[in-house]
């Protein structure tokens, strides 16, 4: 699979200073609301029913991080995501990183190490988790290593499945010095539980937008794990966004709670205003009916999540991407998995500030219009979708060039 931008996550200092130091949580480009990679034919790319062996650094996360504290916490944060019941996604260490070309002595501490360790990767060889103790790592990519938190992405994959990834966290954040300054541990760890998200395969969520702001507590625990800024520690536990999408991705189909038995499926498309034409990159929120789990248990997905973003135009650019299917009738599709129960269904724009590397969805345009008042309720079964739930936006331009016909 050709590389991909690598989903990253940095500090906003003074972003929010009412919440706790503001984290920018980066994702790739060409990517999809719900799903981090979309192959041709608009279903998912997801890692393979096998558990998924990773390996860690032989070195300490920072001066006052030790590998073995280190390395307890790393196992612990892949365990977030493995204890979701519905998904049969799981994870093991089976050891430190394998030597590889200019790696060999066990502890990824230099640029010329990482990049041997990251084309192993890339080879299909190892999924590495590498401790960038000093920030030297991140800096030496052309990152800014006293704003980049950590990063990672599957490096590989073969037609339908991820191979490898890696993760890459900086220790600079955790080191006790003055410059940049440590963010708390429960808040480092929720940033890395989040690269591991995009290790995974997640794309970035859009819930309760407004704890952007200091938020109430019931909107807070609806903000996702895979939320593009870490606003609170809080995200270092899933919501039910993160866990259904988790499961969608990776579905359990037997030995415990399944997907089918547990999750159905909200769908739609969300028009223009003349009630034809797609609508893509609008954020669609499922929220369940009553209080307070309107606000703690929304599940999202992006309008055209499984289309490709057409590039090669003025708006989008000339980047090009592989990713997604090119079916008209994926353009303004949305399709959201959530547990069996009754749900309004919303429009929002993406924010503004989730641009480039903190982006949702395959590319980002404001949304069109405005946005009509939530659905009526809809009701869904486990194993069961209701489709036809279409959205249609207020007052958008009109969408036919002057020059085509409808
Ligand atoms: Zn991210």
């Amino acid at each position: 699979m050709p590389a991909v931008e690598r989903a990253s996550l940095r500090v906003r200092i003074g972003r929010q200073a009412a919440v706790l130091a503001a984290l920018w949580l980066a994702g790739s480009q060409a990517l999809a609301g719900g799903p981090l990679l979309v192959r041709s034919n608009g279903v998912p790319f997801a890692w393979g029913t096998g558990t998924i062996n990773y390996r860690t650094d032989n070195g300490p996360l920072s001066p006052t991080v030790p590998e073995a504290t280190a390395q307890a916490r790393v196992i612990a944060m892949f365990d977030v995501w493995q204890g979701v019941p519905t998904s049969y996604i799981s994870f093991s260490r089976v050891g430190f990183i394998n030597s590889t070309g200019a790696f060999t002595d066990g502890d990824v501490s230099t640029l010329a190490e990482y990049d041997a360790v990251d084309a192993d990767c890339a080879a299909g060889n190892q999924s590495p988790v590498v401790y960038d103790a000093d920030g030297s790592i991140v800096a030496g990519l052309g990152m800014d290593n006293t704003s980049v938190i950590g990063f990672a992405s599957p490096c590989t994959s073969n037609a339908t499945n991820y191979l490898t990834g890696l993760i890459v966290m900086n220790g600079r954040f955790q080191d006790g010095l003055p410059s940049p300054g440590d963010i708390p541990e429960p808040a480092f760890d929720a940033a890395i539980i989040h690269e591991i998200g995009h290790f995974s395969g997640l794309d970035h969520s859009q819930i309760n937008v407004n704890c952007m702001n200091p938020c109430g507590t019931d909107d807070l625990a609806g903000v996702p794990t895979m939320f593009p800024f870490l606003v609170s520690s809080t995200q270092a536990s899933l919501s039910v966004d993160d866990m259904a999408w988790i499961s969608r991705l990776h579905p359990r189909t037997s030995g415990g709670p399944t997907f089918a038995g547990t999750y159905g499926t909200l769908s739609g498309v969300v028009f223009f205003s003349d009630g034809q034409s797609h609508a893509q990159f609008v954020n669609v929120i499922a929220r369940p009916v009553g209080i307070p789990q309107n606000r703690t248990s929304p599940v999202s997905v992006i309008s055209g999540y499984r289309f490709r973003a057409i590039h090669g135009n003025p708006i989008t650019g000339d980047t090009p991407s592989q990713f997604g299917s090119t079916a008209p009738g994926d353009i303004g599709l949305f399709e959201i998995p959530v547990p069996a129960g009754s749900y309004t269904i919303e429009v929002e724009s993406v924010h503004p500030d989730f641009t480039d590397g903190s982006s949702i969805g395959p590319y980002q345009i404001a949304m069109p219009g405005t946005a009509p008042p939530p659905s009526v309720p809809v009701s869904v079964a486990a194993g069961a979708t209701s489709s036809g739930n279409n959205v249609t936006l207020i007052g958008t331009p009109p969408r036919f060039d002057q020059f085509e016909g409808p």
